[in-house]
């Protein structure tokens, strides 16, 4: 057993200089980061604090967009008004995930950073090349009904977890991230990483760096958006498959659109197939099925998990309805 150290930091340059120094990991609501150290999946030498760091108000920009701290609780971030009737479906995705319990302690840096709950990464006992590189994958040849059929490779198929990701991703959203050479700013798209050979690696995120913000451009989409979440049962269950959109409409004409899968990617995954099938369309249920076929054209079904092209596809279909104004 390594020694253990707990430090708790009330700025930015403290939690990066601790985080250097004692290569640690921050803690923000530790609801995912406990639950893994008590599986022994992950063993961090030190524990940083962050919950201290002036990260928790959500904020206008003097562009109409809206900047989110990174500690900015997930409960407080679905219950803003401007979250709202701005980004409509962003809180449906929040209040989606997990229990309400859970949803007040999560915050916004930590539940982008959540790891997959493949179950045979979460169980030391299985071999698995994101928990151990080069190990093998327990999954492919497994039971893997709860497993991406898009994005995947040869050495991992596991989905990312996260509702409010797949949100975001319809949302353009921004990620700020600070390390000791300063601040970068990474479109949401690009901030998780697909599996590939590297399954451990899951973000753009370097040791040591800290999610300061997430900021939500003011773009013409999120009035007319919507979140579907299909599930095992009706809550505190993770998503089988998912989808939010975004619309921006003239009349029955779709001007501009964007649709982002949860539950059937390694990722959080934007749909540009379906977006190019909407673009210049009229909104309708049949231009609505053509763009949720074209969104699956690329998956690679196992042995359990053929259901979910299907599921995806209704997902769209539900959401893209859901997103229409009612005069329509
Ligand atoms: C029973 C259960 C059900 C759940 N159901 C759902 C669900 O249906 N949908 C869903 O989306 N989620 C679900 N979740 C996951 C939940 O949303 C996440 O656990 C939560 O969002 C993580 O946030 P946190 O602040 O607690 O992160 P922590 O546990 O504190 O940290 C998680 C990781 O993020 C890192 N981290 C945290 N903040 C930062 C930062 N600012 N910069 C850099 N790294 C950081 C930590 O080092 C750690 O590696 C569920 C969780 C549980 C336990
Ligand atoms: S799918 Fe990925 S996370 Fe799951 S066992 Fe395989 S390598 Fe591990």
């Amino acid at each position: 057993m390594q020694p253990f150290s707990y430090e708790k930091v009330t700025n930015e340059h403290d939690a990066l200089e601790r985080a250097r120094l004692a290569n640690a990991t921050f803690v923000a609501g530790g609801t995912t980061l406990l639950d893994l150290m008590k599986l022994n999946v992950e063993v961090p030498a030190a524990l940083v604090d962050i919950n201290g760091l002036p990260l928790n108000q959500i904020e206008d920009q003097p562009d109409g967009a809206i900047r989110i701290g990174a500690l900015v609780r997930n409960s407080d971030l679905a219950n803003d008004s401007r979250i709202q009737s701005r980004y409509r479906v962003l809180s449906q995705a929040i209040c989606a995930g997990a229990s309400a319990q859970l949803r007040n302690m999560a915050t916004t840096g930590g539940n982008l950073m959540q790891r997959t709950r493949c179950y045979y990464f979460r169980d030391p006992v299985y071999p698995c090349n994101k928990r151990q590189p080069g190990a093998g994958c327990a999954a492919i040849d497994g039971y893997n009904r709860i497993h991406a059929i898009l994005g995947v490779s040869d050495n991992c198929i596991a989905t990312h977890p996260s509702d409010m990701a797949v949100a975001l991703v319809a949302l353009d959203a921004l990620v700020h991230i600070r390390g000791s050479n300063g601040e970068r700013v990474v479109p949401i798209t690009d901030f998780h990483l697909l599996p590939g050979d590297t399954p451990d690696r899951e973000t753009v995120v370097r040791p040591g760096e800290l999610i300061t913000y997430v900021t939500l451009p003011n773009r013409p989409f999120g009035r007319h958006s919507a979140y579907v979440k299909l599930r095992d049962r009706a809550s505190y269950e993770f998503a089988l498959a998912s989808a939010a959109v975004a619309l921006q409409l003239e009349g029955g004409t779709i001007q501009g659109v964007r649709v982002a899968l949860g539950g059937v990617a390694t990722k959080p995954w934007r749909a540009l197939e379906a977006e190019q099938v909407l673009t210049g369309s009229t909104a309708n249920h049949g231009t609505f099925r053509k763009a949720a076929d074209a969104a699956l054209t690329g998956a690679v079904p196992r042995r359990y998990n053929a259901y979910k092209i299907e599921l995806a596809k209704r997902a769209i279909v539900r959401a893209l309805t859901d997103a229409l104004p009612q005069d329509l």
